[in-house]
C-alpha cells in the first residue's frame, strides 16, 4: 500500500538517481574529493530541509537568481545536496556558495517580509529559530571547506538587475582574490 511515507521514499530515490546522473563528478578535484568525505554529513533535519527544498526547486526567487547566473557568464550548479546546507547555486569556479533564502522562513534582518507570526508562537518562534541556526552552521562548515557563502534574499530579487549586479560583483571580486 502507498502510504506517504513510502511516496516520500520513493520520490527521494527519483531525486537522487535524477540528480546523481545529472551530477556525474561534477565540480572537479578540490571539490569533488571534498564532496564525497562529507557525504553523510546531513542530519536527518537537514535531509528534510532539503527535501523540501527539492520539492519547492523553482521558487520565483530562485528562478530571478538563476537566470542572472546565467547573465553572469559564470558555470554554476543547482542544489548541491553534498555540501552542508544544500547551497541553491555553487560558483565552482569561484569557491562561491549562493543560498536564496524567503524573508520569513530564514527571518531575513529588518526586512518587512520577515514579520514574525501573531499566533501560534511556541510552534513558530522555535522552528523559524532553528532555521537560523542552521543557516548560521551550514555558513560555518561551507567556510571552513573554503567556500565563500553569499546569501541573495527573496526581498532583493524584486528586481532581477540588482541581482544581476550582485552576481556580477561576486564573479569580479573572486577572481581578484583568487592567488
Ligand atoms: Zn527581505
Amino acid at each position: 500500500m502507498l502510504t506517504p511515507g513510502r511516496i516520500l521514499t520513493a520520490l527521494t530515490d527519483i531525486a537522487v538517481t535524477y540528480r546523481g546522473s545529472r551530477n556525474p563528478n561534477i565540480i572537479g578535484d578540490a571539490i569533488g574529493s571534498k564532496g564525497s568525505i562529507l557525504g553523510d554529513h546531513l542530519t536527518s533535519a537537514e535531509r528534510s530541509a532539503h527535501m523540501r527544498k527539492i520539492r519547492k526547486i523553482d521558487t520565483k526567487p530562485e528562478l530571478v537568481v538563476r537566470r542572472a547566473a546565467h547573465a553572469s557568464g559564470l558555470r554554476f550548479r543547482l542544489h548541491r545536496c553534498d555540501l552542508p546546507g544544500s547551497p541553491d547555486l555553487i560558483f565552482p569556479s569561484r569557491q562561491v556558495a549562493v543560498f536564496v533564502h524567503g524573508c520569513f522562513w530564514h527571518q531575513h534582518e529588518g526586512c518587512r517580509l520577515s514579520r514574525q507570526p501573531k499566533s501560534r508562537l511556541e510552534y513558530w518562534l522555535p522552528k523559524l529559530r532553528r532555521n537560523q541556526e542552521r543557516d548560521a552552521r551550514a555558513a560555518t562548515l561551507l567556510m571552513d571547506l573554503g567556500w565563500r557563502v553569499v546569501t541573495v534574499w527573496e526581498c532583493e530579487t524584486a528586481d532581477p538587475t540588482i541581482v544581476q549586479q550582485r552576481l556580477r560583483e561576486i564573479a569580479d571580486r573572486a577572481m581578484v582574490m583568487q592567488p
